[in-house]
């Protein structure tokens, strides 16, 4: 089964989620056991609390520095784009506190997403989907019930968390990288913060431009490994073959694949006509914001329990305050910036290949091995039939199956907001 993990990047998550179905709580216990183990846990915890005065300070100077950086300025209008991802602030604090990375990205892709769904689905009766949805913390923020769409994600651990909104009908642990939809078996493709963890992104979109007629997705550039704190210093100081070697290094450790503009521009026009295309967070406003990620010990968006806690704790009056000013300021300071060296394109879509919507409210389910229609959870040309395990259809190929063994005790473990 090897090969099947060697195929792409993605195929890198199998490991994660297997390790989930084999966590043995004998196994934690030994860890914490010896008086080394509960040492070293101790002088960790120590750590990431003291980090913690820090953060607030650096986020403080960090307001003052940016207001003053204003106060020289003429004019500063902010786009459209910038302007309404102010209001989406608010929603993404008690998640991730003090955490600028994941709010100024992820209250930029609100905007941009809002607007454009809102326009999509308008004429639309049904056939929305969601690839790669994860825990669907974002998703819930973009869709309404009236959209009951149905979501897709490899990982079961993640997908568990996603049956309790009213907006999904239904739930599929199935593989992004080439969906079992039919063709023309959906009328709207939504995937957001997925494609930069694929290496075969042509591929995968020859797939989903036969899907569906219109998506709605984002990419990363390669500004997203090189602003990171250690190789935009690096950078800076003038040492670049080290600074790349660390950015590939984020890279591979994040599971990203990432390409310059012009490329993504290129590979996503092969497939589709572009209605809208938006790109934001230049790489000087990512790398202060991934000091915060560096202060609270995190690469990407999932920010650890132990801070959070903290942090939503006694000091959520003095987090809420301060997170908001800075992604505030720090949003409006993206806006006057020139837009070659940003972190996120987003696009909204229309494929080549499809003009016509799906009739009716459903999707096309086909068998993922051999492409066929499903009678009920049953494939009709080889017979495979599909389980269905606490809400969630498994639409796994057979390469895949053996690698994810979903583990009902374990459901839980993730937790409701894990990304
Ligand atoms: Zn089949």
């Amino acid at each position: 089964m090897s090969d099947v993990r060697e195929k792409d990047i993605n195929r890198g998550y199998l490991g994660f989620i297997k390790s989930i179905s084999s966590v043995s709580e004998g196994k934690k216990k030994r860890t914490l056991g010896s008086l080394l183990g509960i040492f070293r846990h101790l002088v960790g915890i120590a750590l990431k609390v003291s980090a913690i005065p820090l953060l607030y300070l650096y986020g403080i100077l960090l307001i003052i520095w940016t207001r003053c950086k204003f106060l020289f300025l003429k004019k500063h209008p902010l786009s459209p784009l910038h302007q309404k991802a102010l209001h989406y602030i608010p929603e993404f604090i008690s998640q991730y506190p003090m955490h600028l990375y994941p709010i100024i990205a992820k209250s930029l892709e609100m905007a941009f997403i809002k607007e454009s769904i809102e326009r999509i689905t308008r004429d639309l009766r049904g056939g929305v989907v969601e690839l790669a949805i994860g825990d669907g913390t974002f998703s819930s923020r973009i869709f309404s019930e009236k959209n009951r769409i149905v979501g897709f994600d490899l990982n079961p651990y993640s997908l568990i968390q996603v049956k309790k909104y009213a907006h999904v009908r239904q739930c599929v642990v199935a593989d992004c990288l080439n969906p079992p939809i039919g063709a023309g078996g959906a009328s709207l493709i939504v995937s957001n913060n997925f494609l930069h963890h694929v290496t075969n992104k042509e591929g995968t979109l020859k797939h989903w431009a036969a899907i569906a007629r219109y998506a709605l997705f984002n990419e990363n550039t390669n500004y997203w490994a090189e602003g990171w704190l250690k190789p935009y210093v690096l950078k800076s100081i003038g040492f670049k073959w080290a600074a790349q070697k660390a950015a590939d290094q984020i890279a591979a450790r994040s599971l990203q694949t990432l390409w310059e503009k012009p490329q993504l521009g290129i590979l996503v026009r092969q497939f589709y006509d572009i209605e809208r295309e938006e790109s934001f967070f230049h790489e000087k406003v990512f790398f202060l914001s991934s000091i915060c990620s560096a202060l609270l010990f995190c690469y990407g968006p999932p920010t650890p329990e132990l801070q959070k806690r903290v942090m939503n704790g006694i000091f959520a009056p003095l987090t809420k305050k301060i997170t908001y000013h800075l992604a505030k300021a720090l949003i409006e300071y993206d806006a006057i910036l020139k837009r070659d060296r940003d972190v996120f394109i987003c696009w909204s879509l229309e494929s080549k290949q499809l003009e016509q919507n799906v009739v009716g409210d459903g999707i096309k389910l086909i068998c993922p091995d051999c492409r066929e229609r499903l009678q009920g959870n049953q494939c009709v040309r080889c017979q495979r039939s599909f389980d269905e395990i606490m809400g969630m259809l498994f639409l796994l190929p057979k390469e895949l199956t053996q690698e994810i063994p979903f583990r009902e005790e374990k459901a839980q473990l993730l937790g409701e907001e894990h990304l």
